[in-house]
């Protein structure tokens, strides 16, 4: 609603900024896409997947999809368009809607949106470092306070094998108590039992293998790279070994931005490596890193908090009393606008008082009144509405008067 969309335009307006000043560039990607880009790269069992999509048939019968996600759409159209050149570093953004089929509750919509930036072409950690440290000048720049960020590793197709066995050894004995998802996620993605919610489920997350101490030399060495470099940024940060990603294309190092003033959805941010995914859909090994920020949960801490954000205000209304003054005013309105000066005008046919209770309303900083007299003098009436002072002026040199 307009009254709410300041709101939406400071984070959106920061954002690009944000990025922007970090050499990102802006990509858009179509709103939906074959379904079959989402199945392979988000990953045939995971709830996004399983439960979560807005599928149908197009009139040809193909199967498409409303975004679950930015990442594997930015894959695609990078793929496509020829865009990951060896040894260079490709950094975009992106903003927009996105669709998820999910059991709608405070912070979790089926139509959301997301700003977020993609990284392609370095494996070096300093990326990832890099990526972090623009997630958390957002927020800052937001005004965002009471924000921590989670650190993780989730391996890579070489070592998680092995520890998704350890999770399936340790499980295997207590599923029986775990709630019916978790049985199934043993069966078919132990990881995401790590971050099942259920209290019984819990007691025993708690104690689960970590995934820190099973990961390959590679994957670990990055992620301790990664740290240090978190490190000498100064930005907090804990080591979370529960933090897993709802989606199967991470390897490596992958990370949330959670926030102490949501409920349960309290992720802000998620985002991670996903050095294979490009390779999966069709184009050259490239490494990559990024992450996803939800604008509606920003958007409810910011009306949590009491930072206001200034509106726009109107600089000139226009009461025009008559045809030929109605005239003036839309030749004045043209002029004004075209020299930045935001401007409107009481478009209907009424009299003096109506026009200058609607000038009220309009909250503008100056009225202009033009009736026959001024039309006579070529002038109009500058009324300065703070402290209701007024003085003629003469038409030709009505924006030089104005004191904006
Ligand atoms: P994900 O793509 O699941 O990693 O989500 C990244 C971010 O998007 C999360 O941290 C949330 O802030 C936001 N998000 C994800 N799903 C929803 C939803 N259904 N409604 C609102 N925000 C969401």
């Amino acid at each position: 609603m307009p009254d709410a969309s300041g709101v939406w335009q400071f984070v959106e307006k920061t954002a690009r900024e944000t990025f922007e000043a970090a050499n990102f560039r802006e990509i858009r990607t179509p709103i939906f896409e074959s379904t079959d880009l989402f199945a392979r790269s988000i990953g045939s069992t995971t709830d996004i997947v399983t439960k979560e999509m807005y599928t149908f048939q197009d009139r040809k019968g193909r199967s498409l999809t409303l975004r679950p996600e930015e990442t594997a759409p930015v894959v695609r159209a990078c793929v496509e368009n020829n865009l990951m050149v060896p040894d260079n570093v490709v950094k975009l953004y992106y903003i927009g809607p996105m669709f998820r089929y999910e059991r709608p509750q405070a912070g979790r919509y089926r139509q959301f949106h997301q700003v977020g930036v993609e990284a392609f072409g370095s494996d070096d950690p300093s990326i990832d470092a890099e990526i972090i440290a623009v997630a958390v000048s957002l927020f800052e720049k937001l005004g965002l306070e009471n924000l921590r960020v989670n650190i993780n590793s989730v391996g890579c197709p070489d070592c998680r094998p092995s520890y998704l066995e350890e999770l399936k050894k340790y499980f295997g004995s207590k599923i029986g108590e775990m709630c019916d998802e978790c049985k199934k996620r043993l069966e078919f993605n132990p990881l995401r039992i790590l971050d099942c919610k259920n209290e019984a489920c819990q007691k025993y997350i708690s104690k689960a293998p970590a995934p820190l101490d099973y990961i390959c030399g590679k994957c670990k060495a990055d992620f301790e790279k990664a740290v240090k470099y978190l490190k000498g940024l100064k930005i907090d940060f804990e080591i979370n070994n529960r933090l897993v990603r709802g989606l199967d294309y991470y390897t490596g190092t992958t990370f949330e931005v959670i926030s102490g003033k949501l409920g349960a959805q309290n992720a802000v941010c998620g985002g991670g490596r996903y050095d294979n995914l490009v390779e999966e859909l069709g184009g050259r090994k490239t490494p990559a890193v990024g992450f996803a920020v939800g604008v509606e949960r920003i958007i409810e801490i910011l009306k949590g908090s009491n930072k206001l954000i200034p509106s726009k205000k109107l600089d000139v209304f226009i009461a025009a009393v008559g045809e030929e003054a109605m005239g003036e005013g839309l030749r004045l309105l043209r002029e004004l606008r075209g020299l930045g000066v935001s401007s409107d005008m009481d478009f209907i046919d009424r009299s003096l008082k109506a026009k200058m209770k609607a000038a009220d309303r309009s909250k503008a900083k100056f009225t202009l009144i033009i009736g026959d007299e001024e039309i006579k003098k070529n002038a109009v009436i500058l009324r300065t509405m703070e402290d209701g002072s007024q003085r003629e002026v003469s038409i030709d040199k009505v924006a030089g008067e104005l004191s904006l």
